[in-house]
C-alpha cells in the first residue's frame, strides 16, 4: 500500500474483511474478544502474538482509524482517544513526572492552558510560555528539567505560524521531545514529522470528523514514544469508542476533498474581508498580508478553513456582528460543514485578564470564522448584511 498517495490510503486502508466479504468496514461493537484456547490467550497476554483482548486496549475500528492516521502523518504508531483533550492529557501523563518542565507556545487551546495552569501544578509539573515573537529567547527559558516542547500551529484564534523546523532543531539539541497539536491544519494540510516533530496530537472532533457529530482524538509518533503513552492510556482508560472510531475512519476518506473546499471557501471570504471598510485587519495563513506567509507556504499545503478578522468598534461591534448573522452558526466548535462564527473576547477567552488576552493576541474586536462548506456567496452575503448593521 506504501506507493499510494495519501488520498488513496485514507480510503483504501481497511481492516480485514470478515467471512461476509463486506465492502465497507463493519462496526465491531464488542467490549471483549475470545481466544481459541488457553495457550493462545497466554501468548496474546504475554505480547508474543498480536491480537485484541479488550476494547479498552484495542479494537479493530480504532486500529483502522489509527492505521489511516499513521500513513497520513507518516508515523510508526498511534493511539485513538475519546477526545482531543484525552490525547493531550495522556501524552503528558505518559511522558512526564513530578519535577518536569514543559515549554509551550502561549496560544494554546483553552483546556490545554487549564491543564498547564490549574492541574499540572498539583503534580509538580511546571510550564513556561513563549510567543511566536520570542522564539529566539527559547535558549534563555529552557531549563535542565524541560522534557517537552508543546505547540499549536496555526494557533487558535490568531493563526500565528511557528517554525517547526527551527523548533525541532532546538528540541533535538536539548534532548526535548517536540509535540505538535495539528488540529487546525489536519494531516492533509501539514505533516509536522516532515519538519522533525516527534509527537502529533489531533482533536478528531474538528476537521477529521468534519461534520460536528462525534468527539475523538489521536496521538501519533514512533513506536518507542507511543509505547510509553500507551502504558498510561491502557491502564487509565481514555479509549475511543468503536462507534466513534468507525465514523471517524469513514470521515478520513473525505478529509482531502473537504479540506480543499474549506480552504478555497476561506480564500474567497478573505478576499471579501480584505477589501471591507468595516474590517481593521484580516488574518489567514495564505494571505500575502500574513507576517509569516512564506513560512505558512513552506509548512502547509493550503491555508485551511479558519479565518480571523478584527472588526472595527471593539467588543460591542464584535458581539453585535455575531448577533446579526442569519445563517452562520454561533457555536464554540470549529471544522464543521456549517460555517461557525465566534467572538473569543466575550466567550472562550472571557476569563482571561485584558493583559493576558493581549499577550495571546485576542483583541476586543477579534472574530474567528470557521468557514464551512456552504456556497461561498451565501456565507459572504450573511457576513455582509451583519457588518452593515454594525455601523
Ligand atoms: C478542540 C481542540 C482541542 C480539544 O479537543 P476535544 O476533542 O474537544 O477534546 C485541542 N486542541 C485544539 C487546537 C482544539 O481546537
Amino acid at each position: 500500500m506504501k506507493h499510494y498517495k495519501p488520498e488513496t490510503l485514507a480510503i483504501r486502508t481497511q481492516v480485514e474483511t470478515t467471512s461476509h466479504k463486506e465492502h465497507s468496514a463493519p462496526l465491531f461493537l464488542t467490549s471483549s474478544f475470545i481466544f481459541d484456547d488457553a495457550e493462545a490467550m497466554r501468548a496474546i497476554f504475554a505480547d508474543e502474538t498480536a491480537g485484541n483482548i479488550y476494547s479498552r486496549f484495542s479494537n479493530p475500528n480504532s486500529q483502522e482509524f489509527i492505521d489511516k492516521l499513521c500513513v497520513l502523518e507518516q508515523t510508526e504508531d498511534g493511539i485513538a482517544t475519546a477526545t482531543g483533550m484525552a490525547a493531550i492529557f495522556a501524552t503528558f501523563m505518559g511522558l512526564l513526572q513530578s519535577g518536569d518542565h514543559i515549554l509551550s507556545s502561549a496560544s494554546v487551546f483553552g483546556s490545554t492552558h487549564t491543564l498547564f495552569t490549574k492541574l499540572f501544578p498539583k503534580w509538580g509539573i511546571t510550564h513556561t510560555y513563549f510567543t511566536s515573537d520570542s522564539i529566539e529567547k527559547l535558549e534563555q527559558i529552557v531549563q535542565p528539567n524541560t522534557k517537552v516542547l508543546y505547540c499549536e500551529t496555526p494557533s487558535n484564534p490568531g493563526l500565528q505560524i511557528l517554525d517547526l523546523e527551527l523548533l525541532s532543531k532546538f528540541c533535538h539539541q536539548h534532548s526535548i521531545l517536540l509535540i505538535v497539536d495539528n488540529c487546525f491544519a489536519t494531516p492533509y494540510l501539514q505533516n509536522p514529522t516532515k519538519f522533525g516533530a516527534d509527537i502529533i496530537i489531533h482533536s478528531a472532533t474538528k476537521y477529521i470528523d468534519g461534520q460536528g457529530r462525534v468527539l475523538g482524538g489521536a496521538i501519533l509518533g514512533s513506536k518507542e514514544i507511543i509505547e510509553k503513552i500507551r502504558f498510561f492510556a491502557r491502564h487509565s482508560g481514555p479509549s475511543m469508542s468503536p462507534f466513534n472510531a468507525w465514523l471517524l475512519s469513514k470521515s478520513l476518506e473525505t478529509l482531502a476533498i473537504r479540506m480543499e473546499k474549506h480552504s478555497s471557501n476561506a480564500e474567497k471570504i478573505v478576499e471579501y474581508l480584505e477589501n471591507n471598510t468595516y474590517i481593521e485587519k484580516v488574518m489567514y495563513p495564505f494571505s500575502l498580508s500574513h507576517p509569516q506567509y512564506h513560512l505558512a507556504k513552506k509548512q502547509m499545503k493550503l491555508g485551511g478553513g479558519i479565518v480571523t478578522c478584527i472588526i472595527k468598534g471593539g467588543i460591542d461591534n464584535g458581539k453585535r456582528f455575531i448577533d446579526e448573522l442569519q445563517m452562520c452558526s454561533l457555536s464554540a466548535n470549529l471544522g464543521d460543514t456549517r460555517t461557525i462564527v465566534t467572538h473569543p473576547a466575550s466567550t472562550t477567552h472571557s476569563k482571561l485578564t485584558e493583559e493576558e488576552r493581549q499577550y495571546v493576541g485576542i483583541l476586543p474586536g477579534l472574530i474567528r470564522i470557521s468557514v464551512g462548506l456552504e456556497h461561498h456567496t451565501d456565507i459572504i452575503n450573511d457576513i455582509q448584511q451583519a457588518l452593515e448593521k454594525c455601523q
